[in-house]
């Protein structure tokens, strides 16, 4: 968070980039490192959405020229599907979400969204259409309201004060908020109240039901969470990605286990694909990985059903 406020405090041109709804982005990818390396083509089109599904097709792309980190990648996520993205620390995860909301341009392969490719449409209508719940949210010195209106996309309009209740409904944040003594008008962040990891991600999964995008990216959502609090959200997680486009990407398998399909990526290359199941039958890196997490005593619940 200082990390983000300070040079907000400097730059008035990153703090307009994050007025325009980047804010969740920016913790995700610390949008004040990132240099700015797209545009938008002149001209181009706003994206139109009808069926959201993403495909990835031969993406190749490293940050620097002499170190590739995706290898010809492809998949393709159905709309409505709910994938999972596992794999090692350093595999690529991140970067595939990062590349999907076009903080990057691939160096050769395309990446569509509803067979449109990314690089031929708006940035902004990119970014409108994609709802992320990173691991750690930025909150803003501001009101608890305010903090889950922001992220909206201007076309949509000002939120109205029953929009904001449904989505902590949603978020299943709203009886903390409204026992609170100024419920929505409780201050939060560095000078007000500080919430807890588990309701600062409450408060993203808020912003992204008010935001409601066809898309949605969890960035390994329930980290750092007590189980109890790990399996309410999750509850809430998966009601949100019901009617999405989900990609999940993950550390721990027990979180994803139900995902209609999943992606065991590998040093950029797509090592595996399939269901939980299939990918325990395959006896491959995702068997390995599984049993060594049941092994340090993760996944326990999920592995009994
Ligand atoms: P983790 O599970 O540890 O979060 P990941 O699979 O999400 O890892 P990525 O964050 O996608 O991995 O990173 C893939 C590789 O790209 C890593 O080797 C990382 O060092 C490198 N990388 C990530 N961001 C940058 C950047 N901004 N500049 C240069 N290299 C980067």
């Amino acid at each position: 968070l200082i990390q983000l406020f300070r040079p907000l405090d400097m730059l008035g041109w990153v703090y307009r980039t994050i007025r325009q709804g980047l804010v969740d982005m920016a913790a995700m990818f610390r949008l004040i490192d990132t240099r700015v390396e797209v545009e938008d083509r002149p001209g181009a089109p706003a994206l139109a959405v009808r069926r959201p599904s993403v495909t990835f097709e031969n993406v190749v792309f490293g940050y620097e020229s002499e170190r590739t980190i995706l290898h010809g990648l492809s998949f393709e996520v159905e709309a409505g599907q709910n994938v999972a993205i596992v794999g090692p620390s350093g595999a690529g995860k991140s970067t595939i979400a990062r590349l999907l909301f076009r903080f990057y341009d691939p160096q050769s392969g395309r990446i569509l969204i509803d067979g449109q490719d990314i690089r031929e449409v708006t940035q902004a209508s990119v970014r409108a259409a994609i709802g992320i719940v990173p691991q750690d949210s930025v909150l803003f010195n501001e009101t608890i309201g305010y903090n889950i209106a922001y992220g909206r996309p201007r076309s949509a309009g000002e939120a109205t004060h029953d929009q904001i209740i449904e989505a902590a409904r949603g978020a299943a944040i709203l009886p903390f908020i409204e026992g609170l003594p100024q419920g929505f008008e409780t201050e939060v962040g560095e000078r007000g109240l500080k919430l807890s990891g588990g309701e600062k991600q409450r408060v993203a999964i808020a912003r992204t039901l008010l935001k409601n995008p066809p898309i949605v990216v969890l960035d390994e959502a329930t980290s750092a969470l007590d189980s109890r609090t790990e399996q309410d959200i999750l509850g809430t997680l998966r009601r949100i990605s019901r009617d999405r486009t989900t990609l999940s990407i993950a550390h721990r398998l027990s979180t994803i286990a139900d995902a209609d399909r999943i992606l065991v990526l590998e040093e950029g290359r797509l090592a595996e694909s399939g269901t939980h199941i299939d990918l325990l039958r395959a006896r491959g890196l995702y068997a390995e990985m599984w049993a060594r997490q049941q092994a340090d005593g993760e996944g326990l619940d999920e592995a009994a059903e």
